[in-house]
């Protein structure tokens, strides 16, 4: 009888995952891949406890001087138990489970203490998911992360997705309007595959939208609509004073077009890939080195 409605509950799942409106039976596999979530989930609740979570920092440049403005904080799981896994399979189960809001906390203290070993205007950004940004204490999460690391308030930047306006909008900016008074900057990240209501653009003073790779991708083989899509992003934040970047830059070409599309920012595997702290630290010691 348990059995029994165990696997119909799968099902469930499974049919409401597809969206809804849809049957679905049950299927052995099913049981397979609902207990390597679960085991995937027991894991990552000790993963804080257990030092397995790093960070990797990303260089975003300035599209004309290629000068390092900033690094974006990108979240990385070694699990003793399942090895290495991708942030496109814990962070989802992070966000449903819940797990992300004291995994983002903790990024959030280790990016803005990492970012005070490097020049004072180099800024870190950090990727806050929506079910961080509904809880009361995100603010004061905020707070305290720059306090403890003494990091100004104008060098942290946080990074949505426009998921965040779909549940809860009024409370996540309502969050989002409060770290902004403490001097932090909101950028819109993967702009473009989403929702991208323009409405949105309205609803908060986003200091950077971010273009998604996949139209950089496409805008380097002639895609039309891609090329129509960057064009249109970067006209749309030149009249709103927000800045672009142009995410997932991988070769010498597509910089040279998004350079021409008139993106201020770039970031990408030709400038960099996500690093170590350390290496990240590195750049910065041999421009001194240079200069000097
Ligand atoms: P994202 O915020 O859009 O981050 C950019 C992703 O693009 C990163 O993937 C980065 O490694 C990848 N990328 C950057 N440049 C290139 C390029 O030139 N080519 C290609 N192919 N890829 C490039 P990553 O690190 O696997 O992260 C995936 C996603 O996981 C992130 O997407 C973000 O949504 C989420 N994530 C990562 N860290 C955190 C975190 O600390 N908190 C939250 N809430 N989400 C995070
Ligand atoms: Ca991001
Ligand atoms: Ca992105």
């Amino acid at each position: 009888m348990e059995e029994l409605l165990r696997n119909a509950d799968l099902a469930l799942y499974r049919a409401k995952d597809e969206g809804g409106g849809e049957h679905c039976t049950y299927e052995p596999s099913l049981h397979a891949s609902a207990e390597e979530r679960r085991q995937l989930e027991f894991s990552l609740r000790r993963a804080i406890q257990n030092n397995e979570l790093v960070l990797n920092f990303q260089p975003v440049v300035d599209a004309n001087t290629e000068k390092v403005l900033s690094f974006e904080a990108l979240l990385r799981w070694h699990s003793k138990d399942h090895g290495f896994v991708s942030p496109a399979k814990f962070i989802p189960l992070a966000e449903d489970t819940r797990l992300i809001v004291p995994i983002g906390s903790w990024v959030l203290e280790q990016a803005c203490k990492e970012a005070t070993h490097w020049p004072d205007d180099v800024r870190i950004a950090v990727n806050v998911s929506g079910e961080q940004l509904i809880e009361p204490e995100f603010p004061s999460t905020v707070v305290r992360a720059l306090a403890n690391s003494g990091l100004d308030a104008k060098r942290l930047e946080i990074e949505v997705t426009e998921s965040i306006f779909v549940r809860d909008a009024s409370v996540a900016r309502a969050a989002l309007e409060q770290v902004m008074a403490l001097g932090c900057t909101v950028a819109l990240d993967d702009f473009g595959t989403g929702y991208s209501s323009l409405g949105y653009l309205r609803k908060l003073r986003f200091s950077t939208i971010k273009v998604d790779r996949s139209f950089v991708e496409g805008a380097a083989k002639q895609n039309a609509e891609s090329l129509a899509i960057i064009r249109a992003v970067v006209a749309m934040a030149d009249s709103l004073e927000m800045s672009t970047t142009a995410e997932g830059v991988e070769t010498e070409e597509q910089l040279e077009l998004i350079r021409k599309l008139g993106c201020k920012k770039i970031q990408g595997y030709f400038f960099g890939r996500p690093m170590p702290s350390a290496e990240a630290r590195e750049i910065f010691r041999l421009e001194q080195m240079r200069s000097a």
